[in-house]
């Protein structure tokens, strides 16, 4: 089993749905309610325990009813959350999403996973020095992934990130991953200026960019690269980069190719979206493994 530490967010998401959606000042009728965990943090952690991976959370949770139904997931999907601390000045992170008229509208509300300063991952150095993989994200502190980058590369422990939600990177995190993992738009932010052809070009075998249902691209050193995604009846592609991102995470820990660990990621994110939830849809090692 590989041994992942993911460092990053744990939410709750408090989903309404509704056939209009308020204006301002208004009040209207919901049909439907429903709290599920997400987090980009999480979600990548627990998609990576289904595939069997050994995998830590680092990360913050409130001193709530939240972040007990938050830790509760974790124990129930195999994720060790002995690094998850309870933070009693804020509460847990929650998105609240309206379901309405074909859309979706988000507010998020970082609460605790403001928390996960560098001050705070440093109490699991060790873990991180012994972890054969650290998949992180952006919804926590930039100086969290920036420090978070400097530790990895001091212990030689092979670095993951992703660039997740958009926001723009200083050339040493660039330089100190091993991995980035950007869609379409995060890519534009990172590399502003640059083209997509360029920016692969300029950090082969490291940068892929997904493309949704068309797969993932990557520059293999000598040539530009599209591993194709698999043809699925998607119902709902919510998590599919969360799955994407740990199923990658765990292929590539394990040695594989990085073009068989595309195809294992690209397996398990299309296999997500076929299912309703981010984590409702994330796929168990033998679904991926029966159908590469
Ligand atoms: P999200 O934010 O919705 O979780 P994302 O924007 O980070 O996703 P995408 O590029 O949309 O990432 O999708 C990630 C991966 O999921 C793709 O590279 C592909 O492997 C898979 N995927 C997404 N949508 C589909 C689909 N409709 N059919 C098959 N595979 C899909």
């Amino acid at each position: 089993m590989v041994k992942i530490a993911v460092i990053g967010s744990s939410s709750m998401d408090l989903v309404v749905t509704s056939d209009k959606r308020p204006g301002a000042g208004e009040t209207v009728l919901g049909s439907s309610f429903k709290t599920v965990p997400g987090g980009k943090g999480a979600n990548q952690a627990v998609a990576a325990a289904r595939l069997g991976a050994d995998v830590t959370m680092i990360g913050c949770v409130g001193d709530d009813h939240y972040g007990a139904a938050i830790l509760e997931n974790f124990k129930q999907n195999n994720v060790s959350a002995a690094n998850v601390e309870p933070v009693t000045e804020t509460e847990s992170g929650t998105a609240h999403i309206i379901l309405a008229e074909g859309d979706n509208s988000i507010v998020v509300v970082k609460g605790a996973n403001d928390h996960v300063t560098p001050d705070f991952v440093k109490k699991s150095t060790e873990l991180i020095k012994r972890a054969d993989m650290v998949l992180i994200q952006q919804e926590i502190p930039e100086e969290t992934v920036e420090y978070v980058s400097d530790l990895c590369k001091e212990f030689g422990v092979q670095l993951l990130l992703n660039p997740a939600p958009a926001r723009p990177l200083s050339q040493k995190v660039i330089d100190n991953a091993n991995y980035i993992t950007p869609n379409e738009h995060e890519a534009s932010v990172l590399f502003n200026g640059l083209s997509t052809e360029d920016a692969l070009k300029q950090y082969p075998n490291k940068v892929f960019i997904t493309e949704g249902k068309e797969g993932a691209r990557y520059h293999d050193g000598e040539k530009e690269v599209l591993v194709p995604s698999y043809s699925v009846d998607a119902v709902d592609t919510t998590g599919a980069g969360d799955t994407f991102n740990a199923a990658l995470a765990v292929a590539l820990a394990e040695g594989k190719s990085i073009s068989d660990s595309l195809r294992f990621a690209n397996r398990a994110a299309s296999l997500s979206v076929t299912k309703f939830g981010a984590q409702g849809g994330m796929p168990i090692r033998k679904e991926v493994e029966e159908t590469l």
